[in-house]
């Protein structure tokens, strides 16, 4: 496969797309398809929290406290735990309900959140799940379309610190999908 395929450049940062294991990336954060309740659970969530260690809940435990459950589309930030990441960016994606529920603002929300929370934060490098198309039944191919244009839009907005955004996909089929969905971009 030839790497044009897989990056692309917007105002000097880079959209990158990998199947791989977003636990494992060392970019500056990573980003969490959380749920509202920030408590952990299966997917991706599950694995995060498994790789990075109980400082990471604890963090989240105390977010939750403060301000609450996490609302569809928002964004909060912790430390890394033991992950090679600095930051776990938490987000929550929406359900599918069929597509008539906002699910496609919300999904977009979910991303530039976590974009702007990001550039709020100084960071420089983050990688993202494909956020809803688990447990949450996001339909792949328009769950793509979502995430490289609202990370697209983003980059091509005001420079920021976000110089590197990745979007990592964790099966063979969920990658190629994006691949398309890149290309098209
Ligand atoms: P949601 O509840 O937002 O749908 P899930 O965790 O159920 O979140 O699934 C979101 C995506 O994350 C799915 O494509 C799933 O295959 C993928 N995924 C699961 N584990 C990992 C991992 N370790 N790294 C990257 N992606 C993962």
């Amino acid at each position: 496969m030839e790497e044009s395929t897989t990056e692309v450049t917007i105002n000097q940062a880079k959209l990158r797309i990998i199947q791989g294991d977003i636990t494992q990336q060392d970019t500056e954060a990573i980003v969490n398809a959380a749920n509202p309740s920030l408590m952990g659970g299966g997917g991706v969530d599950g694995a995060i929290h498994r790789a990075g260690g109980p400082a990471i809940l604890e963090e989240c435990k105390q977010i939750v406290s403060r301000q609450g459950r996490l609302p569809t589309g928002k964004a909060v930030i912790t430390g890394g735990g033991n992950l090679k990441a600095k930051y776990v960016i938490h987000t929550v994606g929406p359900i599918w309900h069929g597509g008539q529920k906002g699910e496609t603002e919300l999904l977009a929300s979910a991303y530039q959140e976590s974009l702007k929370l990001a550039a709020e934060n100084n960071i420089r490098s983050l990688s993202f799940p494909s956020i809803s198309t688990g447990a949450y039944g996001y339909p792949v191919a328009q769950a793509a379309k979502v995430a490289v244009g609202a990370v697209t839009a983003f980059l091509r907005q005001s420079p920021t610190s976000v110089r590197e955004v990745v979007l990592v996909l964790f099966d063979s089929q969920t990658f190629s999908v994006y691949l398309s969905a890149l290309k098209e971009q």
